[in-house]
């Protein structure tokens, strides 16, 4: 015992050491910290032992710390993508890939190996090596998917969530979905043992959706964050009320429904640099011709079409009423799907301002509403003293267009450039 505290003890003098040899100081930047406030010129933010030091237009670089000016330019939270998947493995590129794209925290919301947990506690010990991961080890689905169908009985439902919570599962996530009515959707009594279990473990608590009367039955058994909007029929307003009484948040993933049909018609970003930075010569050569070719003739293109719209007007009700809107993609998961990520947050932007969105509630969802119904408000979302220093620096006002959030220059990571 007495050797590892003193091993951890000066491990911790060597990490506040060299932390404070890391100060930084950005200063003339104009700030749009994430609340909602309205743009701050003059601002100086210091950073230092990964967080905020301090923050605001009367804050001085202190002695010693490296300044960089960002006169003309604009810094904003970096992007949490409360709906993001990470895997099959290898596990590092895809982190990175995010944070390149200024994804400074993805969740990862289907299967994970176990040693994502030390990989986690890796993080937090300041090797973050791309986006913060935060998981939910496993993913309640109905047959025949596999992984995911092993547990048949809302005991045995109860019995795995003590196992992920055991390992360490940020969120505990049902999958609802009949797939256009060709398999069976999880039962209501095995999906409320998960959440009533989830809850007994204090989780956060999600669910895949795409009906209307799905969500209503898993809003009553207490999930805390729909992680995609309904998409089968507008949103009445009894389920908005609904919503508002239970605080639950929704995330919609219009990014992934337009993913289903973009890539076989004209509107396909496949000639776009800062699309195919995000893939590799031979990916994009199968995106434009099988790819292309199986989406331009999927009888189910029709249906996809509609969900995508549907998911831009519940979205855009949603806003209006009040409800917390989170920020999410489904961008990663299998290769073969294209939801590319990094590229699929800043186009979840655009879609997001289509659906009729501002630039300020576009940056709130990715900041705030993301860190608050992740439950990571304390550390993460808004740039504030105290604050993990994850933050973007930007050439263009992102206020303007949402597009701007493309022009990205420098991406800080726990206060550290990320390259
Ligand atoms: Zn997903």
């Amino acid at each position: 015992m007495r050797v590892s505290l003193l091993a951890g003890l000066s491990a911790a003098i060597l990490f506040a050491g060299s932390a404070t040899a890391q100060t930084i100081a950005l200063t003339n930047a104009t700030l749009i910290d994430g609340s909602g406030a309205t743009a701050q010129r003059g601002v100086t933010i210091v950073m230092e032992g990964g967080r905020i030091r301090d923050i605001g237009p009367a804050v001085q670089a202190p002695a010693g710390a490296s300044v960089v000016d960002l006169a003309g330019k604009f810094v904003t939270p970096g992007i949490i993508n409360g709906h993001g998947h990470v895997g099959p493995p290898a596990r590092d590129p895809q982190l990175r890939q995010y944070a390149l794209y200024g994804v400074t925290t993805t969740t990862s919301m289907y299967f994970d190996q176990d040693d994502v947990q030390a990989f986690k506690a890796a993080q937090k010990a300041g090797d973050l090596r791309g986006a913060r991961i935060l998981t939910v080890m496993y993913r309640f689905m109905s047959e025949p998917f596999k992984p995911g169908s092993e547990n048949k009985t809302p005991e045995e439902g109860r019995a795995k969530v003590d196992e992920i919570a055991g390992k360490g599962a940020d969120m505990v996530k049902v999958w609802i979905d009949a797939q256009g009515g060709r398999f069976p959707k999880l039962t209501p009594e095995f999906t409320a043992a998960v959440m009533d279990q989830a809850k007994k473990h204090n989780k956060i608590r999600m669910a895949h959706i795409v009906e209307l009367a799905d969500a209503r039955r898993i809003v009553d058994q207490g999930v805390n964050v729909l992680a995609h909007n309904v998409r089968d029929q507008e949103i009445p307003d009894d389920f908005i009320a609904l919503l508002k009484q239970r605080d639950v948040s929704v995330i919609s993933t219009l990014a992934r429904e337009e993913g289903l049909f973009v890539y076989g018609s004209d509107g396909a970003p496949t000639d776009n640099p800062f699309f195919q930075k995000g893939l590799n010569a031979e990916r994009l050569t199968l995106l434009r011709t099988k790819t292309r070719d199986e989406q331009a003739k999927d009888p189910n293109r029709p249906r996809w079409l509609r969900m995508f719209d549907t998911d831009k007007k519940n979205l855009k009700k949603l806003v209006d009423a009040g409800i917390r809107h989170g920020f999410g993609t489904d961008s990663g998961g299998a290769l073969d799907r294209y939801f590319v990520q990094g590229w699929f947050e800043h186009r979840q932007m655009e879609l997001m301002r289509d659906a009729g969105l501002t630039p300020m509630q576009i940056i709130q969802a990715f900041s705030k509403n993301n860190s608050e119904l992740l439950g990571i408000d304390k550390d993460f979302g808004t740039l504030a003293k105290g604050k993990a220093a994850d933050l973007l620096v930007l050439t263009r006002n992102p206020l303007d267009d949402i597009s701007n959030m493309r022009s990205i220059e420098a991406v800080y990571l726990g206060g550290k450039k990320f390259e």
